[in-house]
């Protein structure tokens, strides 16, 4: 079918999305097509055109925080039949891989090959001025329509609005299993989330809910510690030195349970800081996509380890999507979750720029697209 959807052409230039015809090749037979209602505007996406993560490959289609109804099923496809409403992930969980076995879905082996610009079989569904098209995470919801395989959707509720479900596809779950999984929150914690945007927010919220005593939203932008304190922050700082000094007088100097970075961009430099926020024995969790051929870290190793810190990567939370999920939507239905404070904007697809523009410029917590 053709429709449309929004390309990089040159990755990693800054040069913007180009919102143009494209060629959708129809489902095989363990994918789904699905008519999408919203995309969720990740920093993920962003971080493809700056080039933070590069590609070697183009043009891609972006988007992977997708919310739709399922129009077609391929004959494999088990679980899904159309007009279910569902919701894309931007890791796929096969099931079957020692990772996915063992309950650790963020790891599936299949999941590995998100940027690789093929579906996980190797070709290409989509096509545009003639050329292949690689698709974010295997899927590309900045297009109205998307084919993807039946292990990156996740069947959820008719009662849940698309327009917020779509967040559940990345950035809810990343930072709410930061707080929750990833740093093992516990009740009575002081916790640090550096960087309350789209998913720093939503690490604020998980360790809410994990019974954290207090939490203290570092952020530059006045509207997101605002809104973390909405959302469950105790306290909120613009900076470091604001939440060394008011992580020292809430602990008695004994420091944070758990530090949470969940910045722009995971920049090394501040590692050390995060680390200095860290208690005796504390975790520091490291949820932001770093540059990747960034290989400096500053942290004082030597207190790391005469400490006994412990330092630990994040991707998606260390969620488990397929049991993650459906908690959400529940915590979702039961107020405890708040999915509609966290849409600032919604955009049309033809705006995406703008939308991005306003992501940078931190007037966001997440923008949202919106299909007919
Ligand atoms: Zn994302
Ligand atoms: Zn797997």
């Amino acid at each position: 079918m053709k429709t449309e959807g929004a390309l990089l052409w040159e990755p990693g230039t800054n040069s913007g999305w180009s919102v143009e015809e494209i060629e959708l090749d129809p489902p095989k037979a363990d994918e789904v097509l699905i008519k999408l209602a919203a995309s969720g505007l990740c920093h993920s996406d962003a971080h493809l055109d700056t080039g933070d993560i590069p590609l070697p490959w183009a043009p891609v289609l972006g988007g992977h925080e997708g919310a739709g109804v399922v129009v077609e099923a391929g004959a494999e496809v088990h679980g899904l039949a159309p007009g279910d409403h569902v919701v894309t992930t931007f890791l796929p969980s096969c099931g079957r891989c020692r990772w996915c076995a063992s309950g650790v879905s963020s790891l599936c082996d299949v999941g590995a090959g998100v940027l690789g610009g093929r579906a996980p079989d190797g070709t290409n569904r989509i096509h545009a001025r003639g050329k292949p098209v690689g698709a974010m995470s295997f899927l590309g919801t900045f297009a109205p329509y998307v084919v993807a395989p039946s292990t990156s959707v996740i069947r959820i509720g008719k009662d849940i609005p698309l327009e917020k479900a779509a967040l559940i596809g990345c950035g809810v779950p990343t930072g709410w299993g930061s707080a929750v999984h990833a740093a093992g929150t516990e009740v009575g914690d002081t916790v640090v989330v550096v960087g309350t945007g789209g998913v720093g927010i939503n690490a604020v919220q998980g360790a809410r809910m994990a019974g954290a005593a207090n939490i203290v939203a570092v952020d530059p932008v006045p509207f997101k510690r605002e809104m973390a304190e909405q959302l469950g922050a105790t306290h909120s700082v613009p900076d470091f030195d604001g939440a060394g000094a008011v992580v020292r007088e809430l602990t008695g100097g004994v420091m944070a349970d758990r530090v949470i970075l969940t910045a722009s961009v995971g920049l090394g430099e501040l590692v050390g800081p995060c680390g200095l926020l860290t208690r005796k024995g504390g975790t520091l969790v490291v949820t932001s996509a770093a540059p990747a051929l960034q290989g400096q870290v500053d942290l004082n190793l030597l207190d790391f380890v005469m400490s006994g810190k412990r330092l630990q990567g994040a991707l998606y939370g260390n969620c488990n999507a397929r049991v993650d999920v459906p908690k959400l939507l529940d915590l979702y239905r039961a107020g405890e979750l708040h999915l509609d404070e966290l849409v600032t904007r919604t955009y049309r697809l033809e705006e995406i720029n703008q939308g991005f523009r306003d992501m940078d410029e931190g007037r966001n917590l997440r923008g949202v697209i919106v299909y007919d």
